[in-house]
């Protein structure tokens, strides 16, 4: 065990050097573990090192998962240290949404799944420039060479993309098999449409990976929201609007009924359970076709529409398609004991919802199939909930290392007269708490992080003037906001604390809540060189 070759710094902070060895001795048993330790402890270093030391010498490779970009780029920054002392091979990748240049393909998707969608046509029908450019000889030659020396982030490859017009996640895609660690958002092990293909990419299956997951607690709520799905009558409406342009008479006639069937069911309840057996029963009772064979024609039409459209040059959007899709999710769950459906909201706001109540589903085959897995967090407990949540063995070690820091290094302040509770969320409420805010971030010197229970909380604190109570500059972490954008605000809000500070208003459980190192020259942040 050489956990010191593969440690990035000089000496290990307390507990460390035991998180490190833990690692080793679960891989090397092909077991599972959990670490819970707090944050600014250095847990990713010292992972690295445990996990490094066993898999170069073992043949076998690391696959790092991670909530947010920055727990990413965080990975690759601890590797480029460790790579001054020992050459290793590593690439982050981000969503395929987030890595595209394509601004046409962008513009035309609803989510990630559509985006994968369009991008399968877009390159299928070479009509993606930039995908062609990729692969004309010699274009990304040094790029790849350098990175058999150099770990490269996801940001590194999307910068060369828009300044050289090549795929930022063709570029990575080619580095993938020949990189001993590879780190990417949780979706590339979790969504069932990326899974195949992501692992095909890696040139190995699971088995030969050790998986090391990073705020791990996030990930049943991660695994759940990918399961789930949502339709509005407003999609509806849009796709009775295509079907009507397309002179397509039956889909209008099938979608206008479920928009119908939407609006005449239901009491006047917020939320409440959708029947899906009678909708289909109605559906049948009305067409004489199951929801199935409807959904599939949607989808069919859909596919036919976004094809038309792209090789016209136009946005390939069809919401006839997106209609077809989430039929036939709701088809394929309905009696199944880990969805419910759910109908909410009035006229336009009306909604169905599948609701995912089991992550296990998507996560599972991780703890079923890998080599070994690591999961890490600040907060892991309950252990069995998270245990019995993702479906680890019983098998499963647990290590948990202390906080480094006295409690003379942590201030602590509680104000009682102040609440989120939803019926008192008014703005003499808000604008107390912005008072509040404002004057304890005026009186601390460098910057400050707010982060509020949610982005209506978020937007309640603003309304309640915590703008005209502080007098520092604020940065809004905007839920609409880019990644890229968000990227370029937290550093630029970085440089202020040493500029009489500032204040960032962000989202508890949001991408800037974990996984981010907030350096100020007053209150220099704990690191693991400590
Ligand atoms: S090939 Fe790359 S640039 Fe083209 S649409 Fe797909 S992700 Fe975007």
């Amino acid at each position: 065990m050489e956990i010191e070759k593969y440690f990035p710094y000089s000496s290990f902070r307390k507990g460390q050097k035991e998180i490190a060895i833990a690692v080793y001795q679960t891989i090397e048993e092909k077991g599972h573990l959990i670490i819970e330790g707090p944050s600014g402890l250095g847990k990713t270093a010292a992972v690295l090192a445990g996990a490094l030391s066993h898999v170069i010498e073992n043949n076998v490779r690391l696959l790092f998962l991670a909530r947010t970009h920055r727990e990413l780029e965080r990975i690759i920054d601890e590797l480029r240290l460790i790579s001054t002392k020992v050459p290793v091979s590593g690439v982050s990748l981000r969503g395929k949404l987030e890595m595209c240049v394509n601004l046409q393909v962008i513009e035309s998707s609803f989510d990630h799944r559509s985006h994968i969608e369009l991008c399968n046509l877009a390159v299928k029908s070479s009509k993606c420039e930039y995908y062609n450019h990729t692969y004309e000889k010699g274009v990304v030659d040094d790029f790849v060479r350098r990175a058999a020396e150099f770990p490269v982030k996801a940001s590194d490859a999307y910068e060369m993309g828009r300044f050289q017009n090549v795929c930022p996640y063709e570029l990575i895609r080619i580095l993938l098999p020949s990189s001993k660690i590879v780190a990417v958002s949780y979706m590339y092990l979790v969504n069932p449409i990326v899974i195949k293909n992501f692992i095909k990419n890696l040139g190995q299956d699971l088995s030969n990976f050790v998986v090391i997951i990073d705020e791990a607690h996030n990930l049943p709520d991660f695994a759940s929201s990918v399961l789930s799905d949502v339709l509005s009558i407003r999609s509806l409406r849009e796709a009775v609007n295509e079907a009507e342009r397309y002179n397509q008479r039956e889909l209008k006639e099938y979608i206008r009924f479920i928009i119908n069937f939407l609006e005449s069911i239901g009491n006047k309840n917020d939320e409440e359970l959708f029947n899906t057996r009678l909708f289909m029963d109605e559906v049948y009772a009305e067409f004489g076709l199951s929801l199935n064979a409807i959904a599939d024609q949607c989808r069919m039409y859909g596919e036919e529409i976004k094809y038309q459209l792209l090789i016209s040059g136009k946005h390939p959007r069809s919401y006839i398609h997106r209609v077809g899709e989430f039929l036939l999710r709701l088809y394929d769950t309905v009696d199944q004991k880990s969805y419910i459906h759910i109908l909410s909201g009035k006229a336009e706001k009306r909604t169905v919802e599948i609701v995912a109540l089991d992550p296990r589903e998507a996560v599972e085959h991780i703890f079923k199939e890998a080599l070994a897995t690591i999961s890490m967090s600040g907060t892991m407990k309950p252990l069995e909930a998270y245990t019995s949540i993702v479906g680890i063995p019983e098998s499963v070690k647990f290590v948990e290392v202390p906080s480094p820091f006295s409690e003379e290094q942590v201030l602590t302040i509680i104000i009682k007269d102040v609440t989120t509770k939803y019926e008192l969320r008014e703005t003499e409420m808000y604008e107390r708490m912005a008072r509040l805010i404002a004057q304890i971030a005026i009186n601390t010197p460098g910057n400050t992080g707010v982060f509020a229970a949610s982005y209506e909380v978020q937007r309640g604190l603003l309304d309640g003037g915590l703008r005209n109570f502080l007098s520092k500059p604020l940065f809004i972490e905007l839920q609409e906001m880019s990644s890229k954008d968000n990227d370029r605000m937290i550093q630029e809000f970085k440089t202020m604390g040493d500029k009489g500070g500032a204040m960032l208003l962000s989202v508890q459980g949001g991408r800037n809540s974990e996984g981010e190192d907030y350096p100020c020259l007053l209150y220099t942040s704990p690191s693991p060189r400590d």
